[in-house]
């Protein structure tokens, strides 16, 4: 199991991302994720990373190649990944074509999980996450029981900095021109399967199980 997870910002990526790799025992790569504890932790990634991310910007390639580089060479790839949010422009899909054959696992399944743009603006505007576990939230739709705490771990719930109307509008952006044309070279492939976000997580994931446990380990 060598997979991308595609699709726009809010489309439910993180969430799926989630639940598959608790399922299948694959480690999850989320460059969000990794830039973000960089942020957090303060160290000279997270505040190279900030100035773009906040803004709704890319962080640049050769970084962003850089630490998925290094994750990827990590002993628990070699029986497979989950790639999300990786790759998003073309040289960094160029990239992961090396990577992945430096590794002998080529990428097997693209899956792309789309949404209309209005969802995704209702989704990420009232999105809110814990600050100590990272769960997500939503101000109307997946309220906590006590506001603003978080149900799992009693956390405090806060929006990502990137969260805003006009930072998405970039990210927004920056995934029709760059990422989105990367499909079609999985398309080429035949590696993509297109799956609809604006359904529920759970049904969502009930789909993804039975397309991964169709797949060939
Ligand atoms: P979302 O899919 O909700 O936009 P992510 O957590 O995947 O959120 O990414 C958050 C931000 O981190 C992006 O907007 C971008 O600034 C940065 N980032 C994540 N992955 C990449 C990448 N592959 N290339 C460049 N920047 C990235
Ligand atoms: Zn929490």
């Amino acid at each position: 199991m060598n997979i991308i997870l595609m699709g726009p910002p809010g489309a439910g990526k993180g969430t799926q991302a989630k639940k598959i790799v608790q399922e299948f025992k694959i480690p999850h790569i989320s460059t969000g994720d990794m830039f973000r504890e960089a942020m957090k932790e303060g160290t000279p990634l997270g505040t190279l990373a900030k100035k773009y991310i906040n803004e709704g910007h890319l962080v640049p390639d050769d970084v962003t190649i850089g630490i998925v580089k290094e994750r990827l060479a990590k002993k628990d790839c070699a029986h497979g990944y989950l790639l999300d949010g990786f790759p998003r422009t073309t040289p960094q899909a160029e990239a992961l074509e090396k990577l992945a054959k430096d590794i002998d696992r080529e990428v097997t399944l693209v899956i792309n999980i789309s949404c209309d743009r209005e969802e995704l603006i209702r989704r990420i505007c009232g999105r809110r996450v814990c600050k100590v576990c990272g769960a997500p939230y939503h101000i109307d739709t997946a309220k906590p029981k006590v506001d603003g705490i978080c149900d799992l771990c009693g956390g405090p719930l806060i929006q990502r900095a990137d969260d805003n109307k006009e930072a998405l509008m970039v990210r927004l952006d920056h995934y029709e021109k760059q990422t989105k044309p990367l499909l079609e070279f999985y398309k080429a492939r035949g590696l993509v399967v297109d799956l609809d976000g604006s359904k529920d997580s759970a049904v969502l994931f009930s789909e993804v199980k039975k397309l991964l446990k169709g797949l060939k380990r």
